[in-house]
């Protein structure tokens, strides 16, 4: 049977959820066996994972899973799957899967692979992953020869499938350690854009902006489009813009529909953050800048010039 281990924002499930669902269908379907997904508490939606090729949901309600914890998760996801008898544990590469990952896979005696972004083929003595490294440069392939696999799936990966059906939702027990950490507060950014893992549509900045006080027209781009606002390491190590908003390799790690870039070079250490995105637009000055390389729109001017026109031009195709 494939685990899928699926997280959910106050009952609701977000794209990358249900990409790692589907990940986890279709591993199931090459191994020839079920798939079923692993709830925290009570999902709203959780039935409606059955569309995405689940035969059930099982959920899993303890305090000590009330606030993140990589201790009591790894240990509630690895507890889970041993009793259900999992031979593949899937969930999503990203802050939580960072942190789980490896301690579930220790927990099950389990071969890992982490950050794949390819779907398994079935091999003579086992299952072959594949996985991005040195920045994209380089393509890893890893083979799990062990009974039990652990697999991160990074975003953007696969396209969540609709296949099936809502299924049954039942509610399990599993030992589930005490927390040893204590969340005291957690102050959430509000807005209405996605953060910027998740985010579909992300306009960045670089040093080509000269100074914060300039950064007005990224974000009225950004505001047109329903964009995330993103920027180059520099830019945040120099306090013109927040460092969560830092995307490469030092940063965070995106894979966009669209990712407009203006008045960014595209150093290699940018590129690892950004290269996977699916549609890059590069705005540049320097007709010689590294990233029109990877662009697969390039436009060669001034951004103070372009990026307004390019607001009035979106907001003229919107009304
Ligand atoms: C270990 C290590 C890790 C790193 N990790 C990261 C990382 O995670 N993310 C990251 O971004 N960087 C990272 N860096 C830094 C990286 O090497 C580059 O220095 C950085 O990405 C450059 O930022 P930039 O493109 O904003 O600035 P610059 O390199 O200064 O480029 C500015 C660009 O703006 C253009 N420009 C200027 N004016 C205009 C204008 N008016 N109109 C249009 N274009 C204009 C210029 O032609 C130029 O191409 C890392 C470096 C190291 C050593």
């Amino acid at each position: 049977m494939v685990l899928v281990f699926v997280e959910h924002n106050n009952g609701t499930f977000k794209k990358a959820a249900l990409e790692a669902v589907t990940y986890a269908k279709m591993t199931a379907d090459t191994l020839g066996t079920d798939c079923k997904a692993l709830v925290f508490g009570t999902a709203e939606e959780a039935s409606e994972l059955g569309k995405y090729g689940v035969s059930s949901v099982l959920s899993l309600s303890s305090d000590h899973l009330a606030h993140y914890d990589s201790q009591a998760y790894a240990a509630a996801v690895a507890n889970v799957a041993k009793a259900s008898g999992a031979s593949v544990v899937v969930l999503n590469n990203n802050s939580t899967g960072v942190g789980i990952t490896g301690r579930i896979a220790v927990k099950l005696d389990a071969g890992c692979a982490s950050g794949v972004n390819s779907l398994p083929v079935k091999t003579d003595n086992g299952i072959t992953v594949e996985k991005n490294i040195f920045s994209g440069k380089a393509i890893s392939t890893i083979n799990l020869t062990s009974p039990v696999s652990v697999i991160s799936v990074t975003g953007n990966t696969i396209q969540p499938e609709v296949v099936g059906s809502p299924c049954s939702v039942e509610s399990i027990s599993a030992d589930v350690p005490a927390p040893r950490t204590q969340v005291i507060s957690q102050d959430k950014q509000q807005g209405t854009v996605a953060p910027l893992p998740e985010a579909e549509l992300v306009v960045s900045a670089g040093r080509g902006m000269k100074g914060p006080e300039n950064w007005g027209i990224i974000e009225a781009l950004a505001d047109a489009l329903g964009a995330t606002t993103a920027c180059s390491r520099p830019v945040a190590d120099t306090g013109w813009r927040p460092h969560h908003e830092h995307v490469g390799q030092t940063g965070v790690a995106i894979r966009p529909n669209l990712y407009i870039a203006a008045g960014i070079s595209g150093a290699i250490q940018h590129l690892a953050g950004v290269n996977s995105s699916k549609c890059i637009v590069v705005i540049n000055k320097d007709p010689e800048a590294p990233f029109f390389k990877a662009a697969d729109y390039g436009i060669c001017a001034d951004l103070f010039d372009v990026v307004p026109k390019l607001t009035e031009a979106i907001k003229k195709a919107k009304a």
